[in-house]
């Protein structure tokens, strides 16, 4: 018999509840225990370019948090730079997430883990936006200054 999701997190020192993810049509599957990191909205180019989407909704988890339960095999892999490693299903197209190896990061979309109780927090590459979003949550013209941004914030 398997273990459940969460006694296997707790195996690998992820504390917290398990949230079920997977990709659109269902191949790929994952979870995330614990808190994320970070929630938030990005405005940028390259997440609307890839996402085909005015906006990407974002949770930013340690790479232990993240567990692919099935169909591992059937993910691929794009990384246009080092800074991200783009992941989605191969059958269906459905995007999973995207790994950010230099800041220990793994971007977990949103929309992937509808059960999770998603809370933004902060608006970053607002600068770059194409979709103005006036929800009085703080809006950073680029990242924050402990991932390498600015830290100046912008008017909705
Ligand atoms: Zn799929
Ligand atoms: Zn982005």
């Amino acid at each position: 018999m398997e273990a459940s999701g969460s006694t296997q997190a707790a195996a690998r020192g992820v504390e917290g509840k398990t949230y079920d993810g997977s990709c659109f049509c269902g191949a790929v599957k994952f979870t995330v225990t614990g808190e994320p990191a970070a929630m938030g909205y990005c405005h940028c180019e390259s997440c609307r370019h890839w996402s085909a989407g005015p906006v990407n909704a974002f949770s930013l988890w340690k790479p232990e948090a993240v567990r692919v339960t099935q169909g591992a095999d059937r993910i691929g892999t794009y990384n246009k730079t080092p800074k991200s490693y783009r992941k989605w299903c191969k059958t269906c197209g459905g995007h999973l997430f995207t790994e950010h190896p230099m800041w220990g990061l793994v971007d977990v979309y949103a929309a992937v883990i509808p059960d999770f109780p998603y809370r933004a927090g902060v608006h970053v590459n607002y600068q770059e936006t194409k979709l103005h979003l006036k929800d009085g949550l703080p809006k950073l013209k680029d990242l924050p200054k402990e991932m390498g941004g600015s830290g100046a914030s912008l008017p909705e």
